[in-house]
């Protein structure tokens, strides 16, 4: 294997660690890749002093623990997005107020109780529906 030490940080490196350089001496740079990444790196930073380098915070998270960290920063979404579970009542939804109100786990909560549950909810819902139109029709008559 051909190798060749560079100029940088004097290793000894096959000479795929090498960008290629038609002019260069065995046709590549005289400094290794990673070398010239570092240098890229530094020259970068000199000219913007203030940019934030690094690894992304958002790299090695799950897609959920992501969405849990947006929701955070803009709680506002949170609320539009609850509104509308609770609007249609969501199973999610549903399942929050069970375990809310009997004090267990979500995941103890079965299907069939959540489905129940959203029943009550829904025909409670309706009632009140109902019962608005009957008192506005009253009033109108008075
Ligand atoms: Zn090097």
């Amino acid at each position: 294997m051909e190798t060749r030490t560079c100029t940088k940080c004097g290793q000894e490196k096959p000479l795929s660690a090498f960008a290629k350089q038609k002019l260069g001496k065995f046709g590549r740079r005289a400094s290794c890749l990673e070398c010239g990444k570092k240098a890229n790196r530094a020259a970068y930073v000199a000219a913007h002093p203030t940019a934030k380098i690094g690894p992304s915070p958002h790299s090695g998270m799950t897609a959920s623990e992501r969405q849990a960290l947006y929701e955070k920063r803009h709680p506002e979404v949170k609320t539009m997005k609850y509104r509308r579970a609770r609007e249609r009542l969501s199973g999610s939804y549903v399942r929050g107020l069970l375990a809310d109100s009997f004090g267990v786990q979500r995941t103890l909560i079965s299907d069939d109780v959540v489905e129940l549950k959203r029943a009550q909810l829904s025909v409670m819902r309706q009632t009140k529906q109902l019962v608005q139109t009957i008192k506005e029709k009253q009033d109108e008559r008075n």
